[in-house]
């Protein structure tokens, strides 16, 4: 019986038909794929994309050297060394990320007391070669001060939760 059952299927292409069915149904529904990269779906304000180390209104560096997101890194992706500026205050000589350790977890963000170093929403980004995979403080910076307004928008979205 089994027999003559799957010899009804294979001469009558029910199989086949039945496919074609499905894809008929879905040719005049809304289309739920997007056409990335013209297309894009809304992020979170909370993404954890590329870092950037923020500066104030002034142009002053937020960043103070406490080493907090240093000490709390899972990956131990940052390296951060700082000396005492003239005026008494303390700011970081080098501030580097490893990009290819980092977990994107976002604890250093959390950790830092002036938000100085946070996780942007950028997540198209490559390198070409090891070296790149270091991101610097002139680096980190200059995502900063190029997404600012993007930054600042995030977080004013994200205020309530915090
Ligand atoms: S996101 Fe996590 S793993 Fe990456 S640098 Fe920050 S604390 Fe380290
Ligand atoms: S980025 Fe924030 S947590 Fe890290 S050293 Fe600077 S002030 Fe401290």
């Amino acid at each position: 019986m089994n027999f003559l059952r799957q010899l009804y299927k294979t001469f009558t292409l029910a199989e086949l038909r039945r496919g074609m069915l499905v894809t008929g149904r879905r040719l005049f529904s809304r289309k739920i794929t997007l056409m990335y990269p013209r297309e894009k779906t809304p992020k979170s304000p909370r993404f954890r994309g590329l870092h950037a180390l923020r500066r104030y209104a002034n142009g002053e560096e937020r960043c103070i050297a406490c080493k907090l997101c240093e000490a709390v890194c899972p990956a131990l992706a940052i390296t951060i060394d700082s000396e005492e500026r003239a005026d008494g205050s303390r700011r970081t000589t080098r501030y580097d990320i490893d990009l290819f350790k980092c977990v994107y977890c976002g604890f250093c963000e959390e950790a830092c007391p002036v938000d100085a170093i946070v996780m942007t929403d950028i997540h198209e980004f490559h390198m070409e070669e090891n070296a790149q995979r270091l991101i610097d403080k002139r680096g980190l910076l200059k995502v900063g001060e190029k997404y600012e307004r993007e930054i600042a928008a995030a977080r004013a979205k994200d205020a309530d939760y915090r």
